[in-house]
């Protein structure tokens, strides 16, 4: 028996207490944060209800072409007016090398996809979460209007520490 079998049994019995919310998915927020189990919960830790927040995940908080897609979607579309990018400490993609990575999986496959092109591994996560911010705010179809704010996840703390981006003027905004 599988996880994923087990999981479809409980969810035979949970689904009994479902109770749809209705009508169309109607997000204030976008938050693109990382796929750590640990960062599960941030949505309830800022306070904001589910049905508020469009969110959005993958492995290290990536502002990759996917990201950019699942963002003009939820501002153009669904109607979010602002936008946050949660990246944390101990994040999984800065334990490794992108490079070796690639390298131990050629070797051990004997495959060499053209996707996927990296995996953005990191070093610093709040030079990458600057990086990640300036990816968004620079993008012609994300509206300047849209505040775009980087923050760092203590997965020891729970808390949010604000990382300032500077603008192209060098005025730090958030
Ligand atoms: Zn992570």
């Amino acid at each position: 028996m599988s996880i994923t079998d087990d999981a479809l049994r409980a969810n035979a019995t949970l689904a009994e207490e479902y109770r749809p919310t209705g009508g169309p998915p109607a997000p204030t927020i976008a938050v693109v944060t990382c796929a750590d189990p640990r960062l599960s919960g941030v949505v309830r830790l800022m306070g904001l209800p589910d049905a508020d927040v469009d969110l959005i995940r993958n492995v290290g908080t990536v502002i990759d072409d996917d990201t950019m897609r699942s963002l003009i979607v939820s501002t153009r579309m669904l109607g979010t007016s602002e936008i946050l990018i949660i990246n944390h400490d101990d994040c999984g993609l800065s334990r490794f090398s992108g490079d070796d990575l690639v390298e131990r999986l050629r070797a051990e496959t004997g495959s060499y996809p053209i996707a996927p092109a990296q995996f953005f591994t990191f070093t610093d996560a709040e030079q990458n979460t600057r990086e990640q911010v300036r990816k968004v705010r620079s993008h012609p179809w994300i509206s300047s209007e849209i505040p775009v704010r980087g923050f760092l996840f203590g997965v020891q703390t729970g808390r949010l520490t604000e990382v300032l981006v500077e603008d192209a003027a060098g005025t730090a905004v958030s």
